[in-house]
Order: C-alpha cells, then structure tokens, then sequence
C-alpha cells in the first residue's frame, strides 16, 4: 500500500518531529491533539526547525514552505479519517492512549494501519484493546526526530508480517534505517539507555559529580555525543521515569528501579527542556 496522508496524534515532542519527518519528504500531515496550543508551538517548532535546516543549505525557503503546505491540524480525531495510517505520539499513559486508539478506529478506514510511538508500553496489550489487533503496531522514533536516523519497529503477537513489511518499507522512504524488534518492556534502545541514565541520576544524586562532569564523563569517556543528563532534559523526565516504572513493573527486578531524584524532579515539574529546567536550565 502506498501511504499519502499520515496522522499523527499528539503535538508534543515527539509529534511535531514526526509530522516534520513526514512532510518534508512529500507526505500530507494531519496532525491533531487535544490542545490548540500545543498545536499551534508544533508548526511554530517545526518552522524553527526548517529554518535551521535552510541555514545549513540543505533546503530552500519554498522548500520548507512546500512542507508546510503539507501539514494540517485538528484538534478532533475526526479529522483523522481519511488518513492512510495514522501514528499516536500522544502522552505515555495507557489508559490515553487506549481512549485515542479506539477512538481512531471507530473513524478510520478498516484496511488502515494503527501505530504507537510508545517508548515503553505493551504493543501486544494495546492491540488487544483494538476490535481488529491485527492492524496494530509499534513505529518508535527517537528524539529528535528529523535527525535520528533509527525507527524501531516493533512487532506484537497479532502483528502480521504484511504491516511489518508496510512499516519498514515507509520508515526507509523518509530515510530513516528500521530495526525490527519482538514486543517488550523497552524494546530493545530504551531497556538499554533508560537504565543508564537512571544510573546517572543516581550518581548525581550521590553527589559524585556535578551534571557537567557526569556528561562530559561519559562524551569523553565513552564516546557519547550527548551526555546521560542533558539527554534526559532533551527526553522529558516524565517520559524517562514512566519508561523506567514500566521496565520495573514488567521485570519485577529492582534493578530497574527509578531514581528517588527523577521522582522529585517529576513532581517539581522540573521535566527538562520541555519545561525549561531539569538537570540544566534552559530559561536564561
Ligand atoms: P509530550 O508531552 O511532549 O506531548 C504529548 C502530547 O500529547 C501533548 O501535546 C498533549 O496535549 C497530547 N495529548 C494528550 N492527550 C491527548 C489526547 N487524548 N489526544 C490527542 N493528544 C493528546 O510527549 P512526547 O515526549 O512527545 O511523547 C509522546 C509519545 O512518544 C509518548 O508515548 C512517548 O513515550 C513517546 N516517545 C517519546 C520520546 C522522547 O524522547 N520524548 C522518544 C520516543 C518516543
């Protein structure tokens, strides 16, 4: 199936990155979320963006303004129904993100696929929460996603090797490199980096180093382009400490345990850049 048009739910972070992926490789974009704000910070995030891009002398102005063209937003799932696939990017809760799914089902076509951005949730639960599960499946993009080449793409026990196939396929026609991966807590990227930098957390915690020395510990020393707790802001440390309560919950080894810290931090609204300071400020 050739896609056109692409929904995508949620105009957060993530959202307003995978519209942008998606629209500047010639796909029409609907993108919607419950709040008009939000809606409207994404085409203000994904202009900002271009307009890196044209500074790079990648793109040209009418180039950023045919991608612009190509996005539309709404805020009723409604307007999702004549899409050809839609991809829900919205908050990390599963009840949410239930309520939206089935509520993309009930106004998209039946031969439609369904995908998660879910950095952490059971792709297998949330099918089975659909009337037709087969239709479902894992699209997981990473932050940010104009310039993170990887989708993993993940595969739950109902998903047939057809929508597998779909995925990687469009996941390679807007340049990205797919990895196919089993459903499980965390994938396979996130059960590996989340518990590292939880560690880092704890270290700084600890009082072992200041976040500076800690990132620039692991840039220099490990060869990280970006250090654990600058990455964290750049996360969300909503977003990291639900990954970390999901990869302890499913595993039930306290190995996985979340930073007593990234809990405060979290109730503090100190969520990183999103919110203007988390390990670093970002305000000044
Ligand atoms: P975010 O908090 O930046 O944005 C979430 C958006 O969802 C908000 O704009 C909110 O208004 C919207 N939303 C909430 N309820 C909604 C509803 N019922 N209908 C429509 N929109 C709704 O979150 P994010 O960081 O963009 O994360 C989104 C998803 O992507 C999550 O599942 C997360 O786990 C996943 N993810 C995040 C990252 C990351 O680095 N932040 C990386 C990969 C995957």
């Amino acid at each position: 199936m050739a896609f056109k048009e692409i929904g995508v739910i949620g105009a957060g972070t993530m959202g307003n990155g995978i519209a942008q992926a998606f629209a500047t490789k010639g796909y029409a974009v609907i993108l919607q979320d419950i709040s008009q704000p939000a809606l409207d910070k994404a085409l203000k995030t994904i202009a900002g963006s271009l307009d890196r891009v044209i500074k790079k002398g990648v793109m040209t102005e009418s180039d950023k303004a045919a991608a612009m063209a190509l996005i539309q937003t709404t805020t009723e799932v409604s307007g999702l129904k004549g899409c050809d696939l839609v991809i829900e990017a919205a908050t990390e809760n599963e009840a949410i993100k239930v309520k939206i799914l089935q509520a993309v089902e009930a106004v998209v076509a039946a031969d439609v696929l369904i995908a998660t951005n879910t950095s952490s949730l059971s792709v297998t639960r949330l099918a089975a929460q659909l009337q037709q599960p087969h239709r479902f499946i894992g699209m997981h993009f990473f932050n940010p996603v104009p310039m993170m080449p990887l989708v993993e793409v993940i595969r739950g026990l109902q998903t047939p090797d057809a929508a597998v196939n779909q995925i990687v396929e469009l996941s390679k026609a807007i340049g990205k490199t797919p990895i196919v991966v089993k459903n499980s807590a965390g994938f396979v990227v996130n059960r590996l980096l989340c518990p590292m930098i939880n560690e880092a957390v704890f270290v700084y915690a600890e009082g072992l180093a200041s976040a500076q020395e800690i990132d620039d510990g692991m840039k220099l020393g490990c060869n990280h382009p970006i250090g654990p707790l600058a990455l964290a802001d750049l996360i969300g440390l909503d977003v990291l400490l639900a990954v970390m309560n999901v990869l302890s919950d499913h595993f039930e080894d306290p190995k996985y345990r979340p930073a007593p810290l990234l809990k405060e931090m979290v109730d503090a609204g100190l969520l990183g850049r999103k919110s203007g300071r988390g390990f670093y400020d970002y305000q000044s």
